[in-house]
């Protein structure tokens, strides 16, 4: 599938599901995903790594919808999770707790009690205080617990400016400068046995090669642990890989990533684990809103929405850019520059500024493009806005995978 959101003749589809269908019926603001897109994308990985011992562990935190997880499951994917919460997704949707692995720097004791006793593939370890409390409760439970080291490889941030969590100054994984001493540290334990090497580095990479400059770095690792005495099984190279959101972007190439990683894995003898979220689902979602009001503030233009920052958070928290296009041709003829903002009470809350649009009216439904990933997961309920429903839409078929929330549901557990 080359692209599951489409234009044709004028109105925008998803596979073939007229979306102004969906808004219609299911109401604005919200989200809509392609389970084709979804599956072609995790079947590109698939595909990329056929012949090899290796894994796609989907990041859970992409996008946990229990239905997204569903087809993934059925697809054989494994998943990589960063709490408690999203093994508990895992394990509701039937995904497989022995292809899970177990990412993040503050695992608390509940969550790997509970990832222990489900018996999930790995835990990537981010401290050595960390391990020493894993093997404990390990011990105490009478398992023993499979883990790798989080390791921050260090890539050149000069060639590479836009990564941006394998650097030394990042809260995230050890230095790889010093990790062999943790693992050395580590040696004596009796309930873990750490048999992997693991790292991420960052998100939205539209050029590969600081992934492949990270496989590289990983593998030397994994030798040199290896002539230390250490039975290094895995190499977990974590996700990253980007998607456009501009129309200049360009798509990473999954298929040539994968020829070049291959080169770098095979004949080392290590398993190759991956966790991309974002180039799985990202292309494959949008999100509807409708038209409310237009206004004007002297020269500025206001075109407002239904959907906001709680909706979709990327553009207040990272100055993201996400396409809005017209779900039908504009009636009216040529363009107008305004800012597309929600009704959220904070300056912050807008989806676009100073963006070129058709001259959309109230009434008018529009689609904020590539917004499975990241989108519905970091909602919120602030200003008592009910979260946006979610829909799953497959082939000529679609149906509500999460219902919009109601305001009984804002008040649930409070005294
Ligand atoms: C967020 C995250 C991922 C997924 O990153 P994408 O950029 O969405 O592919 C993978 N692994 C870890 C440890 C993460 O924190």
């Amino acid at each position: 599938m080359a692209n599951p959101i489409e234009r044709r003749e004028g109105v925008l589809f998803c596979e073939n599901v007229e979306l102004e269908t969906i808004a219609r019926e299911a109401g604005t603001p919200v989200y809509v995903y392609s389970a084709g897109g979804i599956r072609a994308r995790y079947r590109e990985y698939a595909a990329g790594l056929e012949g090899m011992d290796a894994r796609v562990c989907y990041a859970v935190k992409a996008n946990g919808n229990l239905s997204v997880l569903r087809l993934l499951a059925a697809e054989g994917a494994g998943f990589d999770i960063v709490s408690g919460g999203e093994l508990d997704r895992v394990l509701r949707a039937g995904g497989d707790p022995a292809k899970v692995v177990f990412a993040g720097v503050g695992k608390t004791r509940e969550e790997i009690e509970f990832a222990l006793e489900t018996g999930i593939a790995a835990f990537n370890c981010e401290s050595e205080a960390e391990i020493a409390l894993i093997d404990a409760l390990a011990g105490r439970m009478g398992k023993r617990a499979s883990a790798a080291v989080r390791v921050n490889p260090d890539v050149n941030p000069e060639t590479h400016p836009y990564i941006s969590t394998g650097l030394r100054e990042h809260k995230f994984g050890i230095d790889i400068h010093g990790v062999e001493e943790v693992y050395e540290r580590a040696r004596g334990l009796r309930n873990v046995s750490l048999e992997g090497v693991a790292c991420h580095i960052g998100s939205q990479l539209l050029d590969a090669s600081p992934l492949l400059e990270a496989a590289q770095k990983m593998v030397e690792l994994a030798v040199r642990l290896r002539a230390r005495g250490f039975a290094i099984r895995h190499l977990d190279l974590g996700g990253g890989l980007g998607v456009p959101y501009k129309p200049g972007d360009a798509r990473p190439d999954v298929g040539a990533f994968l020829r070049a990683l291959r080169g770098i894995v095979v004949g080392t003898g290590l398993r190759l684990w991956l966790e991309p979220g974002r180039s799985i689902v990202a292309e494959a979602g949008v999100l509807l809103a409708r038209v409310l009001y237009r206004k004007s503030n002297g020269d500025k233009e206001f075109i407002v929405v239904d959907a906001s920052m709680t909706e979709l958070i990327r553009p207040a928290l990272y100055g993201a850019h996400h396409e809005i296009v017209p779900l039908r041709k504009s009636r009216l003829p040529g363009t107008v520059t305004a800012d597309v903002v929600g009704p959220v009470c904070e300056t912050g809350d807008f989806l676009a500024r100073g963006r070129e649009l058709p001259q959309l009216m109230p009434g008018d439904f529009v689609a904020v493009m590539t917004a499975g990933a990241y989108g519905w997961v970091a909602s919120s309920n602030y200003n008592a806005r009910p979260r946006p429903a979610e829909v799953l839409v497959d082939g000529t078929g679609w149906g509500v995978a999460r219902k919009r929330e109601t305001y009984e549901d804002l008040v649930r557990g409070e005294a």
